[in-house]
């Protein structure tokens, strides 16, 4: 890659990170002006790893998959518990469950 090429992507890079920047100030103020609560987890929870379907016995499989799946698989299998997960809803809701439990620990 040039230089020009690197420098480039450090310019696109500085503006993606200034736009989540926004974003999240933007969120955040949103949050406060509504009184909801704003909690950002923590970046390297492994959300899109786990396997968060619920079990007939009400808890979590939890299922944790030992390498990271590459971002064009959309649906997974739980080798644990069966269920087909798409990908982005499971990580959602691990997201949500994540939040849940670290705002729980700061209570
Ligand atoms: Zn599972």
């Amino acid at each position: 890659m040039s230089l020009k090429g690197k420098k480039k992507r450090k310019h696109n890079r500085n503006l993606s990170d200034a736009a989540l920047g926004d974003l999240l100030n933007k969120i955040s103020y949103k949050c406060a002006w509504y009184g909801s609560v704003n909690h950002q987890i923590d970046q390297y929870a492994p959300t899109t790893k786990k396997c968060w379907n619920t079990l007939p016995d009400g808890t979590l499989c939890e299922y944790e998959w030992d390498k990271p799946i590459p971002t064009n698989v959309r649906t997974l299998k739980c080798p644990k518990c069966g269920a087909v997960l798409d990908r982005d809803v499971n990580a959602a809701k691990g997201i949500l469950i994540t939040a849940h439990r670290e705002m729980d620990k700061t209570t």
